[in-house]
């Protein structure tokens, strides 16, 4: 795996000319996950998929690329909390799709738009920068929270049910249980690990509310900015939960793009 902003131009066109190049662009956001974690969870994580998913990918033939992250999205549900930041769905769309007219012209015609952020108009944007892309001979696929509840579903879902230790595994959410683990195990320097040990779970809150953002972030969860129970998580949980979802990613590509073994 190589990240492109740490190599030369000469090894972008090697990979380039092999014709099995494919690209990976981490999308996260800048946006409160709790008092216990970093505003940039959610491109941290996209980050830990993304080099959790490349050696699969690899064994089975493709030269994988990863993009810088874009650290910026739609995030409109936390607005009120200091940090977050938010960007025009329409802003969003023309980011993607110029980074990835400027990859095809590199040669990297197959390009995955890996999201960590679940925000419905900022899943709808990359989706919709995905069509525009693939107008042209450029196939991409978004994976991680994704526009199509089904990937999301197979990104993050399949296979780790039984990872969960909270008591209320269907309450959780937005900088519970599954993210601290993450950042306790991806990034456990940025976790602020004794204001964990003084939160309460929050499991009483509208969950259809939260899932169908009609409700901010702030009021939903009286100021806590977190959903289900931080202290359930892991740094355990969230070793197993970056390998099984980098792998669960790198299913859904090799599933629509196939494998680059022996050409
Ligand atoms: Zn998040």
């Amino acid at each position: 795996m190589q990240r492109l902003a740490e190599i030369p131009f000469p090894e972008v066109q090697r990979m380039a000319r092999t014709g099995r190049a494919l690209v990976i662009l981490p999308v996260g956001v800048v946006e409160e996950h709790g008092a216990h974690l970093p505003l940039g969870l959610d491109s941290f994580a996209a980050e830990a998929y993304a080099a959790s998913a490349a050696p699969h990918l690899e064994e089975q033939g493709y030269e994988v690329m990863v993009a810088p992250t874009l650290n910026y999205g739609v995030a409109r549900s936390a607005i009120d909390f200091p940090g977050t930041l938010s960007l025009e769905p329409a802003t969003l769309k023309s980011m993607v799709v110029e980074i990835g007219r400027s990859l095809a012209r590199h040669g990297f015609a197959r390009q995955v738009i890996l999201n960590g952020h679940r925000d419905l108009h900022h899943m709808k944007a990359l989706d919709d920068a995905r069509a525009i892309l693939e107008e042209s001979t450029v196939r991409v696929l978004c994976v991680g929270f994704a526009h199509d509840p089904e990937v999301t579903t197979a990104s993050y879902r399949d296979g780790v049910k039984h990872l969960y230790q909270s008591p209320r595994p269907d309450r959780e959410g937005h900088g519970g249980e599954s993210e601290t683990s993450v950042a306790l195990h991806a990034f456990p320097a940025l976790v602020k690990k004794e204001v964990i040990e003084q939160l309460s779970p929050n499991f009483d809150y509208d969950v259809d509310a939260f899932r169908n953002e009609t409700q901010d972030y702030g009021s939903l969860s009286g100021g806590r900015g977190y959903f289900g129970s931080p202290q359930a998580g892991s740094a355990e949980t969230g070793k197993q939960l970056v390998a099984i979802r980098g792998r669960n990613i790198a299913q859904i590509i090799l599933k629509a793009w196939g494998p680059q073994k022996g050409s």
